[in-house]
């Protein structure tokens, strides 16, 4: 027969999945000989067959809990609703991963009016047995008989005022017999029935609503938040009671083995005198500092350190401890792995290690990468007041505080004087790249994680939050609006990347600081990673920022990004709008020299790195003014100037943005399709890249080229931009008279690329995986409006698991990824495979990548640090299940 309830002295620490964090724990420090107050634990498997069966605890089940009843009884020398000796105990939750307050606890079970004289008559102290009788009715009646609260609190209030008392202290024996009366009264109004008496339906109608409060509406949220699947149920726990408020000799508290907030290897936590655990919740009274403790109860404070130091040595990490003491003796009600800080995690990591507790291994696998983020960006002080208006998507970590505009010119004239601005606009395009340069932070209101605005922010190191519909923008009247607050231009705002939140006014923030541990954990990570990590940077700044934070080179060097400069935008317009070969050329070899200026940076920041160039990817018509606004232009000059020069330029550039005109611009006139149709523009960049090349060689600095064809569908296109390419290089190698090395590759971001990679490898020195497109064309779904019209929804409703554009779908883009690898290595067994795309600097998606081979992941520089760490995460877990693998097989 399954066995379903297991007494403390039965479980262990490894059985979370069936005793629940909270039972597993209890067992396993009962079992090291710690004063735990007997009891047993009902396993999550009965709560799920307690769900089967329609919300009903099944005989088998009933009986087990009884004969874990008896042997608790046993244990303890009392019986439940015993007059002479009555046992009292705790029914409380606890599921596998800790989910703190959301559901829920019954205390002081076993209360009944017979019992509760047997408590006067035991502790001699009649004022605690009512006290502790009333306390019961009141969080049973609300827990398990659905009462509010608020009818307990409202007469307990009354009779306060009525007898002048101002605190529950002054009430005596007396006047808690009378509250009970009151309470009874109440019960009966609510239920129509009398407040149950018989300990055993009281227990089993805990058990029930502890196992309802499973999904109740606080936990499935919660769930949800955390990523908690909702299939495991929570168990259930029933321990002796153990009193903190029995009088100046008891007292309840909790702490942590080090501080969870700095990781400082101190003692940190808190207790109260003559108290319940949940006086300490409630706030009602300050708690004490521990180290009071000492003072206090000093053959208490030395065997509860003691304790600590002993379960954090038996579990190797830092506890979280719950604990009472009653008429002097110590008592512990709970441990478990606490909860701290990203600095915190990093500081007791690394110095766990130092101290011999932990391997570097254990130490690589306690931080979550996620926290890294948490270091690397200033973030808002929550210790000061915060007004929050709308929240978007976190589309790029970090806080700012500004002036809110709507424009990137005056974003960006506002920046050149000094001023600290946040753009908001209803999305960016390229043309706004100088005003998220000015600004501090950028929010939009449609577009999500793949979006312009969250790339180019994410590239920058800059917060951003994109899809905040619920801001309404009116650029003519220059302000937006959420609901009935209206924010207008200039005024200020607060914003943080990291949760998407948006904030009226200043709020004070905490700036990074990247401490010894951090850089000890990421030096330790790159010898553990096998997986390379690049960066996704399109300037020199942003590759030394790249270098700094560990980078193995660039994985993307996006060229478009150089051609958005404004000083160069209108010879950009010009080379678009020219009319024969020969004035297309004048304007590139304007636009060589500065091409060349901005790879020569690059090469040099990075210093003999590769460095990934792709070639111009966007459609054209991102290059010229927007095709509305010249309509109004055109139109107000037909009225004005007729015979100006300047309509007849503006028309010109009118018919070029109609010419240029897309029902489906992603789909469109981009990527190789550009170079094929105008291969001079990608001659001039190979040209640029590679005369760059020579000077840095002349130079003596090494140097890394690796060219990268964009959008490629067939090899056909490869095969015609690779000789373009090469012939260029050679011919530019023959002028110099010097030689270098440099790769010519793809991009590998259209399915029909993943399915016919080895004809691809035939033409390619690497591949590099640009699932942004990969994603978009996979799903069909696309990457510039889906977060904003359906995903959220999509996702909400368990439709998709994630967000496709931010956690990479494993089972059809991710099979992509896996066939193009497989057949680009058929051809080419060493060709280099890397990823671009967003999910390259995220963590479950750099995990896929290390499984499926690929040789590097390249994210934005900010979020390197956490590349490398999820890089070596992977290759440690692997190598751990493949060890435990080899042991079980012999
Ligand atoms: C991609 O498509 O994944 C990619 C990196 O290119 P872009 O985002 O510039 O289209
Ligand atoms: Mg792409």
């Amino acid at each position: 027969m399954s066995k379903f309830v297991y007494l403390f002295n039965e479980g262990n620490s490894e059985m979370k999945e069936l005793l629940g964090g909270k039972g597993a724990n209890l067992a396993e420090m009962t079992n090291i000989g710690l004063p735990v107050p007997f009891g047993f634990t009902i396993s999550t498997q009965a709560c799920n067959d307690y769900y089967e069966a329609g919300k009903k605890i099944s005989a088998v089940v009933e009986a087990q809990i009884l004969a874990a009843l008896q042997q608790l009884e046993e244990n303890t020398g009392k019986k439940l609703g015993d007059t002479a000796n009555p046992l009292l105990v705790s029914v409380r939750s606890g599921s596998v991963f800790s989910m703190p307050g959301m559901m829920d606890t019954v205390l002081n079970l076993g209360m009944n009016d017979e019992a509760v004289k047997g408590v006067a008559d035991l502790t001699g102290n009649a004022r605690f047995a009512y006290d502790s009788y009333r306390r019961f009715i009141q969080m049973f009646s609300n827990v398990v008989l659905g009462i509010d609260s608020f009818y307990f609190e409202q007469f307990l209030e009354e009779v306060r005022e009525q007898k002048g008392y101002s605190a529950d202290p002054e009430m005596t024996a007396e006047d808690w017999q009378e509250v009970i009366a009151g309470y009874k009264q109440i019960v009966k109004k609510h239920t129509k029935n009398d407040f149950p008496q018989e300990p055993k339906e009281q227990l089993f109608l805990a058990i029930d609503a502890v196992f309802d409060s499973w999904n109740n509406q606080r936990a499935i949220v919660y769930r949800r938040l955390n990523k908690i699947p909702d299939h495991l149920g929570t168990a259930v726990n029933i321990q002796s009671m153990v009193f903190g408020n029995m009088g100046d000799d008891s007292g309840t508290g909790v702490a942590f083995t080090r501080d969870p907030s700095t990781g400082e290897n101190i003692l940190y936590g808190e207790y109260l005198i003559n108290a319940q655990g949940e006086d300490v919740v409630a706030g009602i009274r300050t708690p004490q500092p521990i180290h009071v403790l000492e003072k206090d109860m000093p053959v208490v404070y030395k065997q509860f350190t003691a304790t600590c130091e002993l379960l954090e040595k038996h579990y190797k990490d830092m506890m979280d401890i719950e604990f009472t003491v009653e008429r002097g003796k110590l008592y512990m009600l709970q441990c478990r792995v606490g909860k701290r800080t990203a600095q915190a995690a990093i500081r007791i990591a690394v110095e766990m290690v130092n101290e011999e507790i932990i391997d570097r291994k254990t130490a690589l696998l306690r931080v979550d990468p996620d926290q890294l983020n948490q270091l690397l960006h200033r973030r808002i002080d929550d210790n000061h007041n915060q007004t929050q208006i709308a929240k978007g998507l976190p589309a790029s970590p970090g806080a700012a505080t500004g002036f809110v505009v709507f424009d990137a010119d005056e974003a960006e004239q506002l920046g050149n004087d000094g001023k600290k601005v946040i753009l908001v606009r209803s999305e960016t395009t390229p043309d706004d790249i100088h005003g998220i340069v000015a600004a501090q932070a950028v929010v939009t209101s449609r577009g999500g994680m793949t979006s312009h605005a969250a790339v180019v922010a994410r590239g920058m190191g800059k917060a951003c939050i994109c899809g905040c519909e619920s801001i309404k923008i009116d650029t003519n009247a220059k302000e937006f609006t959420v609901g009935d607050t209206v924010v207008k231009y200039g005024d200020v705002i607060t914003i943080d990347g990291s949760t998407g939140q948006v904030f009226l006014g200043e709020i004070p923030m905490i700036d990074p600081e990247l401490s010894d541990e951090f850089k000890q954990l990421l030096d330790w990570a790159d010898e553990a990673r096998f997986l390379g990590v690049r960066a996704n940077a399109d300037t020199p700044e942003d590759a030394s920022k790249a270098l700094e934070f560990g980078a193995d080179g660039i994985g993307l060097c996006r060229t478009e990004h150089m051609f958005m400069d404004p000083k160069r935008l209108p010879i950009v317009q010009e080379m678009i709008l020219a009319e024969t070969d020969e004035q297309r050329q004048v304007a590139l070899d304007k636009l060589l020299p500065m091409q060349q200026g901005d790879f020569e940076g690059i090469f040099e920041a990075m210093k003999g790195h590769p460095v990934n160039v792709r070639l111009l990817d966007p459609p054209m018509h991102e290059f010229l003014p927007d095709k509305e606004e010249l309509l109004v232009e055109v139109t107000k000059l037909q009225i004005t100037a007729p015979d100006s020069e300047e309509l007849k330029e503006k028309e010109k550039l009118l018919k070029k943005v109609n010419q240029l005109a897309e029902m489906n611009p992603m789909l469109g006139y981009r990527g190789c399709r550009l170079g094929m149709l105008n291969p001079e523009i990608y001659e001039m960049q190979a040209r640029a890249i590679c005369n760059a090349a020579v000077v840095l060689t002349e130079k003596g600095i090494p140097v890394k080229p690796e060219i990268m064809i964009p959008l490629v569908g067939h090899v056909n296109e490869l095969k015609r931009m690779r000789e373009l390419v090469v012939e260029t290089a050679e011919k530019v190698k023959e002028e110099a008279g010097i030689g270098f090395e440099y790769q010519v590759g793809t991009m590998i971001e259209i399915p029909r690329a993943a399915l016919t990679a080895d004809k691809i490898a035939e033409e390619a020195d690497f591949f590099s995986f640009g699932t942004n497109d990969l994603t978009q064309t996979t799903f069909g779904y696309s990457r510039d409006d889906a977060e904003g019209k359906f995903l959220q929804t999509y996702i909400e409703e368990k439709v998709l698991p994630e967000n496709p554009f931010a956690v990479l779908d494993r089972d059809g883009v991710g099979k992509l990824v896996e066939t193009g690898v497989k057949l680009g290595r058929q051809v080419k067994p060493n060709l280099k495979t890397g990823i671009c795309g967003e999910h390259g600097g995220e963590k479950s998606s750099i995990e896929f990548c290390y499984e499926a081979g690929l040789n590097y992941v390249s994210c934005s520089p900010y979020r390197v640090p956490l590349a490398r760490l999820a890089a070596a995460q992977a290759t440690i877990r692997h190598q751990l299940a493949e060890e435990k693998e080899t042991v079980t097989s012999k």
